[in-house]
């Protein structure tokens, strides 16, 4: 699995992404069940509101090789401060837009 993964920009400053990289490497929460090897393509934010520079950012993970984007748990869930992002599944449906269907979405990390 080749992953492009996608995260807030809102909150670069609480969190550098650590537990992303942790299941990840532990193939738990979102990973769970992969059996080949997980390579990091890439690791960029959204941009900041209103996410529209997420989808020329997946779309040059796809260009370098990512088979799977993953938008990390800070747009979906709102981690680490319970606030998702209002913009997620417009942010996921312009990406499918862009790359197409057959790149894998994972709308979570942990
Ligand atoms: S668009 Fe969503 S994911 Fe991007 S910075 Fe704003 S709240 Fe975060």
């Amino acid at each position: 699995m080749k992953v492009g993964l996608i995260r807030c920009m809102q909150t670069e400053d609480m969190c550098p992404g650590t537990t992303d990289f942790k299941v990840m490497k532990e193939k738990k929460c979102a990973f769970e069940g992969v059996e080949e090897e997980i390579e990091i393509i890439g690791f960029v934010s959204c941009g900041g509101c209103p996410g529209k520079k997420a989808v020329a950012r997946a779309a040059e993970m796809v260009r370098r090789g990512a088979d799977t984007i993953v938008l990390a748990s800070c747009i979906t869930k709102g981690n680490p401060i319970g606030f998702a992002c209002p913009h997620a599944e417009q942010m996921k449906a312009a990406i499918i837009g862009k790359i197409g269907e057959e790149i894998t979405i994972l709308d979570y990390t942990h």
